[in-house]
């Protein structure tokens, strides 16, 4: 195939589904996946759009619409919303765990503080690209 051809490729609201567990799935920047490959030197991203899946039960972490998948043994991360651990990461930016969040509700203001002066890094540390807050337990969850 050519390049022009390549061009024409489907939009990007077609191929957002997960091609192992068929989630929707949010975009995410090549520097995002470079920071949380094992090798990110053996596997070079090309000029594509690339997908973080948040399935909990799903080994892919990341696909691109050329069907490069990225499985959760690729990442030298670990996934916290992919792992049932509660000691597994929750915010990467400063150190929390979902058994910390829940142990102490104070630490989300913390978090919160810290996200609106700037001082949060969730496009490199946290491997969906994305802020933290939203994958915070509310008051009532527990961990099981
Ligand atoms: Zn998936």
């Amino acid at each position: 195939m050519s390049d022009c051809c390549s061009k024409s490729a489907p939009s990007e609201a077609a191929k957002n589904g997960c091609p192992a567990c068929e989630a929707r799935c949010k975009s995410v920047e090549s520097a995002t996946i470079l920071h949380h490959l094992k090798k990110p030197w053996a596997t070079p991203l090309t000029e594509q759009h690339y997908y973080f899946c948040d399935s909990p039960t799903c080994e892919v972490v990341y696909f691109g619409q050329n069907g490069t998948l990225l499985k959760r043994s690729d990442l030298r991360t670990v996934v916290g919303i992919k792992e049932g651990r509660g000691d597994a990461p929750l915010c990467y930016c400063f150190n929390v765990s979902k058994f910390d969040a829940v142990a102490n509700p104070a630490i989300f203001s913390f978090v919160m503080e810290q996200t609106k002066k700037g001082l949060c890094s969730c496009t490199t540390s946290n491997p969906s690209g994305r802020c933290c807050l939203k994958d915070f337990p509310s008051q009532r969850d527990s961990i099981a």
